[in-house]
């Protein structure tokens, strides 16, 4: 699946005017963001926790995205409870930064586009 457009992401202020690109094969699933004007972002869409492609993504602070289910085990947490109830301490299972879970970000754009078609 290749999905190339141009789309305005407004609800998430991450993002505002950018182009995307959305490559999904076997070997890899990476999201390119292009701001306007300015630089690349490149995202592996591949969850570090279940090796599978992103389900309901969810940003931490540092910037790696997991699944929603994915990032709440990593947090101990339930998924009814949220991040709010995340230990101050508990880590990126990627990075080791602590207090990343509470400033978590749904990415339901980036959502919607892995959904299959
Ligand atoms: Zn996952
Ligand atoms: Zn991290």
């Amino acid at each position: 699946m290749n999905l190339k457009g141009s789309n305005s992401l407004t609800s998430d202020e991450l993002f505002g005017q950018l182009s995307y690109d959305l490559n999904i094969s076997d070997e890899k699933s990476l999201l390119t963001l292009t701001f306007l004007g300015s630089e690349k972002l490149e995202y592996n869409l591949t969850c570090p926790i279940c090796l599978d492609i992103i389900f309901q993504p969810y940003s931490l602070r540092c910037g790696h995205i997991f699944c929603k289910s994915c990032v709440c085990l990593a947090a101990s947490v339930l998924i009814i409870e949220g991040f709010k109830c995340a230990n101050q301490d508990s880590k990126c299972p990627v990075c080791r930064e602590s207090g990343v879970y509470a400033k978590s970000v749904c990415m339901s754009e980036l959502g919607l586009l892995l959904q299959p078609k």
